[in-house]
């Protein structure tokens, strides 16, 4: 079979997640192969840097024998069992510790799902599970961010403020509402300094909680770093004045760690690099590293006992704490260990990243607000960075830019005009230079394009 009618056959009856799939029936798709490092090979035999781990998630790199030698010895041995019905099993067990291991003190629990998106339904069901337990059952109003991401089932959709997303079967669902997202380039005033704007955008949470009631409030849901959304970066003052604004008004405090979590950030948590703690939070991606679905939601002590007061929890999955994806993910969490590859995120790749990072990016006009924090980056398209004029139709120009570095062998993502990487936490100096040389070029013809486009449109107006 021909590498092109594979990929025919690849479009034929699959419908793909997040796609245009008539378009995809016309244009075809790029079929994937095998994968070692940090580098992913399609079916035309061309070597592809994965500058986003897979969907940020492949952290410890593609190829590790070790977790496929696991798997397949789990297999043999226990494939699956359930852990609903007074049963359990080993893999769940030491996952469980290893867990509560690398978690702060009073984190002892955890629950299992098979996604980040089933970790934000069952954290949504826990919170108001919770209050109802603890006697203040009007307490049921979740509040996210705008652009904030969270999944795409009901409650992970609605909970995120992606307004494509809303727009698509009546969404958000009832008692989730939404404030601004800490972007200070994006929504600082003239003058406004990074702190004083991080201040202001935490007191957008105290204002929504006044205006609807203390009382009527569950949870403050947010992403360490806006992912998804185009890695924003919230400025220092942002996260410890939510955390006082949650305490004084008796909401839990969730951060959603599902692309933060397992060392992206340089710590084993997003909330540690930011310095605040959680009541409870949401992982997925890293803690398996991809290699298989599993999530987890870990909840801190008080929670805990609110919950074992309540009673029967009535939520779970089939696969909660499947025993192949248990001993996968204890396994890739030892190797993180074992590589020491979240120390060496924080104290070298991630800070030589954001050097790096800054210098290949600041040499380009259209290219404003360059960010990093670990091996989390981005940066934002702009039509001119020193009036913050931001191009027409949001989104379109972050295609165009991501599609040049794809057709160069280079993955990166645009998140509307946001670009954005994420490669495997074992990326080397060495790898982030090629990579970082690979994405100067792809630059150079993208603000070519640009320059022709804007030329044209100038010249039709003229
Ligand atoms: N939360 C966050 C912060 C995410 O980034 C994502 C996925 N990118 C999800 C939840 C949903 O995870 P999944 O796609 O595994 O359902």
């Amino acid at each position: 079979m021909s590498n092109k009618t594979d990929v025919r056959l690849a479009v034929k009856h699959h419908l793909h997640p997040f796609s245009d799939n008539a378009e995809l029936k016309k244009h075809g798709v790029r079929m994937m192969v095998k994968a070692k490092g940090i580098y992913v090979y399609d079916s035309d035999g061309n070597e592809i840097i994965d500058g986003m781990a897979g969907l940020w998630c492949v952290n410890i790199g593609y190829g590790e024998k070790k977790l496929a030698k696991i798997a397949e010895k789990q297999m043999q041995v226990l494939p699956f069992y359930n852990t609903f019905f007074k049963t359990t099993h080993p893999a769940i067990i030491k996952l469980s510790e290893k867990l509560v291991e690398i978690t702060p003190e009073g984190f002892n629990h955890v629950f299992y799902t098979n996604s980040g998106s089933e970790s934000v339904d069952t954290m949504i069901r826990m919170v108001r599970h919770y209050w109802a337990s603890v006697g203040k059952p009007s307490k049921k109003v979740i509040i996210g961010r705008w652009n904030g991401y969270h999944g795409s089932t009901l409650g992970g959709a609605s909970l995120g403020g992606m307004k494509s997303m809303h727009e698509q079967g009546d969404l958000p669902i009832a008692n989730i509402v939404h404030i601004e997202q800490p972007w200070y380039y994006g929504l600082a005033k003239t003058g406004e300094s990074e702190e004083e704007f991080g201040i202001r955008a935490a007191n957008w949470l105290e204002e929504k909680i006044l205006s609807l009631g203390a009382d009527k409030i569950a949870a403050f849901v947010a992403e360490p770093i806006q992912g998804a959304g185009g890695v924003i970066i919230p400025p220092a003052s942002y996260w410890p004045r939510i955390e006082a604004i949650c305490k004084r008004y008796d909401v839990l405090l969730v951060a959603d760690e599902v692309i933060c979590g397992y060392g992206r950030t340089g710590r084993w948590f997003g909330f540690e690099t930011f310095g605040f703690t959680p009541d409870i939070f949401t992982t997925a991606k890293g803690l398996s590293s991809g290699y298989l679905p599993i999530g987890a939601v870990l909840v801190n002590d008080k929670v805990t006992e609110g919950l074992l007061a309540g009673g029967e929890f009535n939520h779970g999955f089939t696969y909660s704490g499947h025993p192949v994806s248990a001993a996968v993910a204890c396994a890739n969490l030892n190797i993180i260990d074992k590589k020491n590859l979240i120390e060496k995120v924080r104290t070298k790749t991630g800070p030589y990243m954001r050097k790096r990072w800054q210098e290949t990016f600041s040499q380009f006009k259209y290219v404003a607000d360059i960010r990093s924090e670990g091996l989390m980056c981005g940066f934002t398209l702009v039509k001119n960075r020193d009036t913050r004029e931001f191009f027409d139709d949001f989104g379109t120009t972050g295609l165009i830019c991501r599609d040049i570095f794809f057709k160069n062998n280079l993955i990166f993502r645009a998140c509307g005009d946001h670009i954005v990487a994420a490669p495997p936490l074992i990326i080397s100096k060495k790898e982030i230079d090629n990579m970082l040389a690979i994405a100067s070029v792809c630059m150079r013809e993208f603000e070519e394009l640009m320059d022709k486009k804007l030329d044209c449109k100038t010249d039709k107006a003229a």
